[in-house]
């Protein structure tokens, strides 16, 4: 039969602005607010208050969240549609981008404690295992979490047993990027996927002398794959695999600015290179011209090449601080935002992966009912189950039997005896190897959902809670709508007005005048940002290459002064003077 064609969706990189509230700290320490978001027309602006004749900056996103925004909104807003492609078998990638502080773990992960203040990252869970209690019964999941860290360009597994451990990112043709021995565990609930992510948790902080610095320094990606087997058109089963990544990138805050000096220094600058990897493969992927799109220069972006450019359905939250101090890198991460909305991502559903569990496991769970069923192999012999018990019961009989009859030589009985025993031990060992398969069979069945079944357990009330807010927010985004065309076609009318007399065409050029002005100001003032911003990269570049060029003179000088020179390998790159 022929398969149905393969839809595949184009899809633009979705980028949606957070804005914090001020914090105590701020508000005591009297820093002004510097950002305005205005949630309708989806525009940020940015007042720099200490040039208070620079006029501001405005951006324009699909969405744009100010101070007050609810985390329920924002899940529903941004996070529902890429959950749900997931659920249909696509991939998605959630990320968290913006400076230490501005609330990138609060929107992924947010209070867990409190319904209303959980993050993505917990909603997701109620709103996956909601589904699947609602799907048709003959629908099987097979879900599994596995959440890893990057740090310093390592690689570590937060669900390891050996914490110590560096996993190696590894590359096959069939399935793609993946990383070696990394841990993944199959959860049938939303608590059970709460319970291991807590456990993450624990394992972010070892080894972390100030967890504060560290996660501001580390990207967290916690990856929930779901697989879905169902009866296709065909009449065959079909599995489809979603896998998403949920991440919490490192600070973004320009590390030279903290002083940073040697193991610090070397630190940031390898943190850098996979966020800095990130803003270039963002630049080359929008770029249209650049013909090589540098993925392979950190792990981050090695990891996560399908999520940009690639197929994957990809939310950007690009999280700000309101505060006017914060305006450097505000406005540099509004810029970085602005350039990933430009990035096309061609998603698809995956359909019978090679790297599927599901039909494994069922084949498994097939073979195993039969076998714990029909064989056993007793001697030579196959026997059932039922067989067995009617064993038992035969030796018991012979046993009674032998030990009653009394015209016997002891020799003869013993045999007799031995005989007896031997067939029970044979007997028991069947049974243990039953039992084992059963365990074994029980075990499978357990990872595999079936769909329809109830297993939110007290994930019913997120879920619930969730939905609601979902309808709510359709309301207000109609109504919001609504104002908005209201606005547009106020514009509009105001552009075609004609003038009644000169004076008044005057005036009405002046403004007109005024407003191109601004914009040209404005456009000056961006221009000589970027300029500025573009040196500071370089200038930024350059301590890196003076940092490792004087690193590699070290090594060079301990080479060269302990390694004699009949072990020193040819194949070393070649030494300077
Ligand atoms: P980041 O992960 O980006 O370094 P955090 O998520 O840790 O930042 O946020 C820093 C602080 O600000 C936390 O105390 C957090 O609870 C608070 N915070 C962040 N965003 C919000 C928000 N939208 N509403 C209320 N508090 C927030
Ligand atoms: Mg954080």
């Amino acid at each position: 039969m022929e398969k149905p064609e393969k839809t595949e969706v184009n899809d633009n990189v979705k980028v949606v602005v957070r804005c914090r509230p001020m914090n105590q700290k701020e508000k005591m320490m009297g820093h002004k607010q510097a950002v305005t978001v205005d949630e309708i027309r989806g525009t940020i602006t940015v007042n720099k208050l200490e040039t208070p004749n620079e006029p501001p900056k405005t951006f324009t996103f699909d969405t744009v969240f100010g101070p007050d925004s609810k985390q329920l909104d924002v899940y529903n807003l941004t996070a529902r549609p890429i959950i749900e492609s997931v659920l249909l078998g696509y991939n998605g990638t959630i990320f968290a981008y913006g400076q230490t502080g501005t609330g990138k773990t609060y929107t992924m992960e947010g209070i867990r404690t409190v319904p209303e203040l959980r993050g993505i990252i917990p909603n997701s869970f109620a709103h996956i295992f909601g589904h699947i209690a609602k799907a048709e019964g003959d629908t099987r999941f097979l879900v599994r979490v596995s959440y890893l860290e990057i740090y310093n360009e390592e690689v570590r597994d937060l669900l390891g047993k050996d914490q110590l451990q560096r996993l190696e990112v590894k590359e096959r043709p069939d399935v793609g990027v993946y990383i070696k021995d990394l841990s993944g565990y199959v959860v049938n609930n939303a608590d059970d996927m709460d319970r291991i992510m807590t456990l993450g948790h624990k394992n972010r902080s070892v080894g972390a002398t100030n967890m504060n610095e560290h996660s501001s320094r580390s990207h967290a990606i916690f990856t929930i794959t779901i697989e879905c087997s169902e009866k296709g058109v065909d009449g065959n089963q079909h599995v489809r695999m979603g896998k998403l990544h949920l991440v919490d990138l490192a600070g973004s805050e320009r590390q030279g600015k903290t002083g940073a000096t040697g193991q610090r220094l070397k630190e940031a600058t390898k943190i850098n290179l996979s966020l800095s990897t990130l803003g270039n493969v963002i630049s080359a992927l929008v770029d249209g011209k650049s013909t090589h799109v540098p993925y392979r220069n950190s792990k981050l972006t090695r990891l996560l090449q399908d999520s940009l450019g690639g197929n994957s359905k990809t939310m950007m939250c690009a999280n700000i601080g309101p505060a006017d101090y914060n305006y450097d890198e505000t406005i540099s991460t509004l810029r970085y935002a602005n350039r990933a909305k430009n990035i096309k991502n061609k998603a698809r559903i995956n359909e019978d992966p090679k790297d599927a569990l599901l039909r494994q496991f069922q084949k498994e769970i097939e073979e195993l009912r039969k076998n714990t069923n029909v064989v056993f192999i007793l001697g030579k012999k196959k026997v059932s189950p039922d067989k067995m018990v009617e064993m038992q019961a035969k030796i018991e009989e012979e046993r009674k039997a032998l030990e009653a009859k009394l015209d016997m030589e002891e020799e003869e009985r013993n045999k007799a005896r031995a005989e007896l025993e031997k067939r029970e031990k044979d007997l028991l060992k069947a049974q243990q190897e039953h039992q084992m398969l059963l365990e074994k069979l029980s075990a499978l069945e357990k990872k595999v959902i079936v769909g329809g079944v109830d297993l939110l357990a007290k994930a019913e009330e997120q879920e619930r809670l969730l939905e609601e807010s979902n309808k709510e927010l359709e309301e207000r985004r109609k109504r919001a709508e609504q104002l908005r065309r209201e606005l547009e076609e106020k514009e509009v009318r105001e552009k075609l007005e004609k003038y009644t007399s000169l004076q008044e065409e005057a005036q009405g050029k002046t403004k007109k005048l005024k407003k191109v002005w601004t914009m040209l100001m404005a456009a000056k003032s961006e221009m000589a940002d970027l300029q500025q911003e573009h040196h500071r990269e370089i200038e930024g570049l350059l301590e890196n290459i003076r940092q490792l060029s004087r690193e590699l003179r070290l090594q060079m000088l301990i080479i060269d002064n302990f390694i004699p020179q009949e072990y020193q390998v040819s194949t070393a790159p070649s030494k300077g003077n």
